[in-house]
């Protein structure tokens, strides 16, 4: 799936029910064939969404910047 599809789901998605979508990693800097990086990905994953939900990410409702058009120059 595309990200732009999946952005449009999402905004699709949204007007029908409460959706939170969890910012991914941008970049991963890991190919997604790469099973060796896959429990370490999790563990990140999992800190990600602890830090996420605990500075209120269910409460924000907007697109998370990674899905969309954006370039590394600075954070998101
Ligand atoms: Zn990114």
């Amino acid at each position: 799936m595309s990200m732009r599809q999946l952005v449009s789901d999402i905004l699709h998605l949204r007007t029908l029910t409460s959706l939170h979508i969890v910012p991914p990693f941008c970049p991963v800097d890991v190919s997604v064939f790469n099973f060796a990086q896959t429990e370490s990905l999790l563990q990140r994953a999992y800190e990600k969404t602890l830090r996420w939900l605990e500075s209120g990410g269910v409460e924000r409702t907007k697109v998370p910047s990674a899905l969309t058009i954006h370039s590394h120059a600075r954070e998101h």
